[in-house]
């Protein structure tokens, strides 16, 4: 059960003298719009946002925005260095669920040897990683919490769009545990080292190894890949969304896309469509915006969409053989 608190956000909008607020939910969070709407709007002028919204890297259209004294987001961290065009409250939610968690669970661990655990988790289930440490530490493991990076606003977090917090223990730790719940999260840390990452869901309140995951996406991705090779036109994508806008990386993908003698032609969009590519009659797309959107959605489309660090290592730009996760570390300035 995710709740946010919503007496500290009237708090700190009397703090900043705001009349009138724009609130944007997260669709875990829309059966509770009607409490949220009245509690707030008996001291501010409220419109709550029905268009769905990616995370704290999309605040919406500026249409919408504009009259308003601050955006409310609820359910996200900030993103801290993203400049944004408003005042920005940004409420996260906590899972707040009492879970008991069975140490038996983290015995794979022991038995394989793991003596020191990287310890991470998304926004939501930070609160627990408490409890998964004092577990991991009364098996004699130690656990290091990774620093983030300036697009993370805590230590140990991860975005599906940036694992800094991993990386930058990557020399210190045996393997990760991320706190979270589904395998979203934990596939994109996965992907992004070598080291083995177990996910402790709380849904299911289980640990399992994720490595078996990665192989069966990479033997997919790669099949997928392959058909980009012949493609002789190329859209590049860039999103104009606050958080994810890279239309520099977009000009250099560009140039490399004449380098290699084949064509492109460069688009901006706020929500991609597959429609709108196939329409434009090209063969393959390159997407500059949230990363998840070529890995996740994939299949919404009828030619091979790829991420920047796909396309420069399938046409030599990056000399690596191993898979490269497309992660944000910071946007261009859209203000
Ligand atoms: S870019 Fe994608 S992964 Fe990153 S914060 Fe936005 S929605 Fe999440």
């Amino acid at each position: 059960m995710l709740s946010v608190d919503v007496d500290d956000t009237i708090k700190k909008l009397e703090g900043m003298n705001a009349r009138k607020i724009l609130l944007q939910l997260p669709d875990g969070l829309k059966p509770h719009a009607f409490d949220y709407f009245n509690a707030l709007s008996a001291k501010f002028s409220v419109i709550i946002s029905s268009d769905p919204f990616y995370g704290a890297c999309d605040v919406g259209n500026a249409e919408i925005y504009r009259d308003v004294d601050c955006i409310v987001q609820y359910g996200h961290s900030e993103i801290p260095n993203v400049k944004y065009p408003k005042p920005m409250i940004f409420q996260e939610a906590r899972n707040e669920a009492r879970v008991t968690m069975n140490p038996d669970i983290f015995d794979i661990l022991v038995t394989s040897g793991f003596r020191k655990i990287g310890l991470l988790s998304s926004i939501q289930y930070m609160d627990r990683m408490a409890e998964a440490r004092k577990i991991l530490e009364g098996l004699g493991i130690s656990v290091i919490v990774g620093r983030q990076d300036s697009r993370l606003a805590y230590p140990g977090q991860v975005l599906g769009c940036n694992f800094s917090s991993a990386h930058s223990i990557s020399m210190d730790v045996d393997a990760y545990l991320i706190v979270s719940t589904g395998k979203f999260h934990a596939i994109g840390v996965q992907l992004s080292t070598e080291k083995e990452v177990f996910l402790l869901d709380l849904n299911y309140l289980s640990l399992q190894s994720i490595r078996d995951e990665k192989e069966k996406f990479l033997r997919k991705r790669y099949a997928k890949l392959s058909t980009a090779l012949d493609a002789k036109k190329f859209c590049v994508v860039f999103d104009t969304k606050i958080g994810q806008y890279r239309k520099k990386l977009a000009d250099v993908l560009m140039k490399q896309i004449k380098e290699i003698g084949k064509e492109g032609i460069l688009l901006s969009t706020n929500e991609v469509k597959p429609s709108d590519y196939e329409n434009l009659r090209c063969d393959a797309v390159i997407f500059t915006g949230c990363p998840r959107v070529p890995i996740d959605d994939a299949e919404r489309f009828s030619m091979p969409i790829l991420t920047p660090p796909e396309f420069q290592s399938l046409f030599g730009f990056k000399k690596t053989r191993n898979y490269v996760m497309d992660e944000i570390v910071a946007v261009d300035d859209l203000n």
